[in-house]
This record gives structure tokens, sequence and C-alpha cells, in this order.
């Protein structure tokens, strides 16, 4: 199985997973032309692509599903409640393409098994999704308020995470955001923080290579140096040395991280 994540931040999310037979992309939430050239970046197309595991229906993961599904006829898999929320936000979508994914449950293409897990985020039911093939995992969770023993029960062990790190909880509060808005983001049901997201991965990894995209981080609360070092020293704080087996990585908000085998 390999993976890149094609950008990820609070303007807009999308991650390709491939493997000999299959390639998928885990939300969409760039437009059409956008998406088109995040794909050329990693020499891949979507015309190649099987479909689409959208996660929930905030605009930053859904924003060109609806037309990349009928320009390039996809199926689109979510769960019933994000069926809902997403109709009439992504204009209509063809019977034979929508498709059910169950929440908590795992579908199979080939070889490779898809896990979907809920989350805790203010979305209609949101859940993020884990990967498996020949023993080996790769876990996608970039929106959540925190991580939940449920959810870590999905997510430990795996070999890859792309995992989030939204925001650095000072820079937030001292930022411009509304107060209303700071309290969503640190509720909850809102976004994990660099130290929390850190505290919640030292729960969950597991003593043996594993790479940690810092993923989903905001644009004005957060930087990829500060996510980064703050990961790292509360980490650090848990007992886990980055670099021995625990690898960080920085994602883009415009940019393809490398396509790498999980
Ligand atoms: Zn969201
Ligand atoms: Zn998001």
């Amino acid at each position: 199985m390999r993976f890149s994540v094609l950008a990820s931040g609070s303007t807009g999310n999308a991650i390709y997973i491939e493997n000999d037979e299959h390639s998928f992309l885990v939300d969409a939430g760039f437009s059409a032309k956008k998406m088109e050239s995040l794909m050329a970046g990693i020499n891949r197309s979507m015309k190649e692509l099987d479909g689409i595991f959208v996660t929930h229906e905030h605009s930053d993961h859904i924003k060109g599903i609806g037309v990349v599904a009928r320009k390039y006829g996809l199926p689109i898999y979510a769960n019933e409640k994000t069926w809902q929320a997403m109709d009439g936000l992504v204009g209509t979508i063809p019977l034979d393409q929508r498709f059910q994914f169950d929440m908590e449950t795992v579908k199979s293409f080939g070889s490779l098994d898809v896990q979907s897990f809920a989350v805790s985020h203010d979305a209609a039911d949101p859940m993020f999704y884990a990967f498996h093939e020949n023993g080996r995992k790769l876990v996608v969770i970039t929106d959540t308020g925190y991580v939940s023993d449920r959810m870590k029960g999905h997510i430990r062990g795996a070999d890859s995470f792309v995992f989030e790190s939204n925001h650095d909880v000072s820079m937030l509060q001292m930022g411009r955001y509304p107060w209303s808005v700071k309290r969503r983001i640190l509720s909850d049901v809102g976004h994990v923080s660099n130290e929390d997201a850190a505290v919640a991965m030292s729960e969950v990894v597991e003593q043996k290579e594993t790479h940690i995209y810092l993923s989903h981080l905001s644009k004005d609360n957060n930087m990829k140096d500060l996510a980064r070092m703050s990961v790292t020293q509360t980490l650090q704080t848990c007992g886990i040395m980055t670099g021995e087996y625990v690898h960080l990585h920085d994602t883009d908000a415009e940019q393809p991280t490398e396509l790498v085998t999980v």
C-alpha cells in the first residue's frame, strides 16, 4: 500500500491511497481543477481512481466531491447521515455512484480492507478510516476534538498515521478568532491541539518504525515548525524520542507529500 497526503489544512484536505490493484481518495476538499493538479503532482490521474471515501460534510473535505464524481463517474462512499448532510452541498450525484459506508464497519477491495470508525467532531456523523493490507496499517484521522479509547483501539499500532495537529493553544487563544470560534475549536467536537495530538499518539504507537504525518494544521493558529517542535517535546515527556522509531513528517496545505509505501 502506498499513500500521499495530497494537501491538508484548514482550507482543504485530500489523501491518496493505492495498492497494486486499486486507488482511492479520502475526501476531496478542493476544486476539481486543484484536485487534478494535486494528483498530477504525484504522477497520478483522477481517471484512475476507484472511489472516494468521505469523512464528513465540512467544505474543506467535500468541496470537489460533486464535480469530480460527475466528471469522472467515481463511486462515492459515505455513511447515511453524511449523505443527507452532503445533499444540497455537492449537487446531484447519480444513484449508481452513491455507496453507503456504515460507521464502524469494514469494506474489502481485493486485499485492501478499509475500516471506518467514529470521531468526535461537529458534523452529522463524522468518521475516519484505517487501511489494512498484508499486515500493514495506515490510519487517517484529521478532524476530531479528542481521541477516545474507542478510537485508540482502531488506530493503535499503525505503521503510518495521517494525524491531526491542528493548533497551538496559545496562538489560538491570543489570535483574532471570535470567542465562539475559539471555544468550538477547543471543544471536544472541534480539533486537537499539537500537545493533545502528541499525547494521543504516544498512547497508540507501538515500538516499531512508525511514520506520523502531522496534518490539518490551522492556517492562522499553527506553523509547521511549531507543530513539529511541540509534538516532539510532548512525545518526549511521554517517553518517546522522535527519530528512534517514530518519525514525524510535515504535510502541506498546497503541495502533495511524496508517494510512499506503508
Ligand atoms: Zn471538519
Ligand atoms: Zn477539516
